[in-house]
């Protein structure tokens, strides 16, 4: 399989150069020349194929001969190893639950992947490949867990101090091993801002080999499509799912669309934004028009100028009348949000996170004038990520499950930076 960038100013890739690569040297996304048929045997046998050989079928074309057989089936194997349980939340309506892996968010599938194949493209090169990347928050653990203990692979990781959550903190700083964390005193454009200039920097990329492991990679983008077909595989209805996702940079709901292409049975998607509302806007209009991102309770999905709508345009060759009649857009408002937490909780017991709220949400009022139909949301992280806007709502503490609760026994380990290049420089040189 070769990838061709979006911009079409650089030459094709294969599998390997576009995952240590991340984004074509013109600035495009990679996106895979032809979007391989599930053939009719792995349709027929999908209900019933384990995680890990189903994911194995899936990713096998999109890495073609640049990871051997075996060692995908590795790779893969770890990658999925937890469970992503289908769950009744009401007669119509059941939540995909995608926060069972290590960070407790659906980011860690993408980030396992990648580490791997990472892990294995370096293994016979001489010199350690250094992954640098600045969070603030979510992805940075689901990244530094993917590449705990990934041999040849050091992660250097940079926080803005005093601004993520306890638990988030915890999952950055305390992993040892392989994982470093600069706890930056400025804020998370700080972060972005020093690592950018890293990047280029040929004193720094000449004294280590740096990668960037961002959200557009291709080895983070292509296995999320598995998370639509474990739904698949629990699917109890005869009519296919109404599937919605809480969308942000809209990788998620991308890599849905790819298996739907591929050959998936889905009745229709939702996509569901917070009052970052760009591809909502789009699917009514047909206008695309970027805005500056405002913040919301679902945090992860504050993004103004989505990365992935243009993977979206080129899937379905920039045609809005075919994208607008599978895709359905919604926007769900902070207040409603809230109020969905709440009222799920008090009717059926299900705890919603604030991002499954908003895709909750958008799928009811979907599914109200569709009576005879069901459908799932993704639930994309465990509420215990977000006690502060979670627990008010209910009137109580949240559980810490056990993998969390070990963690913070754990000691932080941390490394204070001031807010300037210099400073990281020196660090990076030294190390
Ligand atoms: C990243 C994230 C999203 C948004 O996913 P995209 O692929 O960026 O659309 C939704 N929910 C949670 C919890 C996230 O971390």
């Amino acid at each position: 399989m070769q990838y061709y960038s979006l911009k079409h100013q650089a030459p094709s890739v294969d599998f390997r150069a576009a995952t240590i690569a991340g984004q074509a040297p013109d600035g495009g996304l990679y996106f895979p020349e032809s979007i391989p048929k599930f053939s009719p045997e792995l349709l027929r046998t999908l209900k019933t194929l384990p995680k890990a050989e189903l994911a194995l079928q899936v990713m096998q074309p999109y890495v073609g001969d640049t990871i051997p057989t075996a060692e995908l089936a590795r790779i893969c194997a770890e990658t999925v190893d937890f469970p992503f349980p289908v769950v009744p939340v009401t007669e119509q309506i059941a939540a995909l639950e995608l926060f069972h892996g290590p960070t407790l968010a659906f980011k860690d599938v993408g980030a396992r992947f990648m580490s791997r194949c990472l892990g294995y493209f370096s293994r016979h090169q001489t010199r350690r490949v250094t992954v640098l990347v600045a969070t603030s928050g979510d992805t940075g653990g689901a990244v530094a867990n993917g590449f705990l203990g990934v041999e040849g692979v050091e992660v250097v990781i940079l926080y803005p101090s005093g601004k993520v959550s306890p638990v988030q903190e915890r999952q950055l700083t305390a992993l040892g091993q392989n994982i470093r964390a600069l706890e930056v005193q400025g804020d998370f454009d700080d972060c972005q801002q020093l690592v950018k200039q890293a990047f280029t920097d040929s004193a720094v990329t000449s004294h280590l080999t740096l990668t960037s492991a961002n959200s557009i990679n291709v080895a983070r983008w292509l296995p999320q499509q598995l998370y639509y077909l474990y739904a698949w595989q629990q699917w109890q209805h005869p009519e296919p799912p109404v599937v919605a996702v809480p969308s942000g940079n809209f990788g998620n709901l991308c890599a849905g669309l790819l298996a739907y292409v591929s050959g998936l049975p889905v009745r229709h998607f939702v996509a569901a934004c917070n009052a970052n509302d760009a591809v909502a806007t789009y699917l009514r209009t047909g206008d695309f028009t970027a805005r500056a991102a405002v913040a919301t309770l679902s945090n992860a999905m504050d993004v103004g100028n989505p990365s992935n709508f243009t993977r979206i345009l080129e899937l379905f060759a920039q045609n809005h009348t075919t994208i607008s009649q599978l895709i359905h857009g919604c926007s769900v408002s902070d207040q409603t949000t809230s109020a969905t937490i709440e009222q799920v909780y008090q009717q059926t017991g299900y705890l919603l996170d604030p991002h499954g709220a908003v895709a909750f949400q958008a799928l009811s009022e979907f599914l109200q004038t569709r009576p005879e139909q069901h459908g799932l949301f993704l639930e994309t992280a465990h509420p215990v990520k977000f006690p502060e806007v979670v627990e008010p709502l209910i009137g109580q503490a949240i559980a810490l499950p056990d993998s969390v609760h070990a963690l913070m026994q754990q000691p932080k380990r941390s490394t204070l930076l001031k807010p300037r290049y210099e400073a990281l420089r020196e660090y990076l040189l030294s190390s």
